[in-house]
């Protein structure tokens, strides 16, 4: 099977993804690279798969005319901490500090990128190992491993036996929306689905949780506009 189909005029490169799980043909476009792919059912079919992409034109040119310019992080340039701009600047001494709403980097300007990296990898291990400890507690679950990781579609996951994901990229967002996010995977260790009775948990320990969660879907691609 072809690695790509276009789409229209002018066209759209739709990657083709094969998936044996899927139960049905699915697009998704990544918030990084804009890259189009279609996921295939073991079932699928290249024409089926074209036609598909092909009714899903409008909705494709809509979502990619959406997408933000991506932003280059340099000295002197804004990144997002805790929901809020904070400007970057040359730092001294070995470890990346925030002091007056300015965030202060140490290094030569091709270590920018990784410091930074590392400084909200770092602090989301700190800050997401406390909240989801603390929801644990109340809750009565045990968590096995928190790990941090740049991804795309989700800002968090578990698994039944304990092991949560992070996205670090939720240390650019508000504090309330990164307790947020501890408290959803900490509740799925105990309800493993989005059902009506694990959203009354999620309301159980975090009363906001409706705000918290729409800040996600409305500026969730914000976080990912920054080229970290
Ligand atoms: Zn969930």
């Amino acid at each position: 099977m072809n690695d790509f189909l276009l789409i229209g005029d002018p066209p759209i490169e739709v990657y083709l993804r094969n998936n044996s799980l899927a139960k049905r043909y699915s697009l998704r476009i990544s918030n990084k690279d804009n890259k189009v792919s279609l996921t295939l059912p073991r079932w699928s079919n290249l024409k089926e798969a074209k036609e598909f992409a092909q009714s899903q034109e409008e909705w494709m040119r809509k979502h990619l005319s959406q997408q933000l310019e991506p932003i280059q992080i340099n000295f002197g340039k804004y990144t997002l901490l805790d929901g809020k701009k904070i400007l970057i600047r040359h730092g001294s001494g070995k470890a990346v500090r925030v002091f007056n709403d300015e965030l202060f980097v140490p290094g030569r300007d091709e270590e920018l990128c990784g410091k930074l990296r590392a400084f909200y990898k770092t602090l989301a291990r700190e800050r997401l190992m406390k909240s989801s400890d603390y929801f644990a507690k109340i809750l009565g679950c045990k968590i096995k491993s928190i790990t941090l990781r740049d991804t795309t579609t989700r800002w968090g996951s578990c698994t039944s036996n304990g092991r949560l994901m992070y996205s670090w990229r939720l240390m650019m967002a508000p504090p309330e929306v990164q307790d947020y996010v501890a408290a959803h995977e900490v509740c799925h260790l105990i309800e493993m689905n989005h059902s009506p009775d694990y959203w009354k948990l999620v309301e159980s320990v975090v009363p906001t949780y409706k705000s918290d969660r729409s800040w996600l879907k409305i500026n969730g691609n914000l976080l990912h506009q920054y080229m970290l």
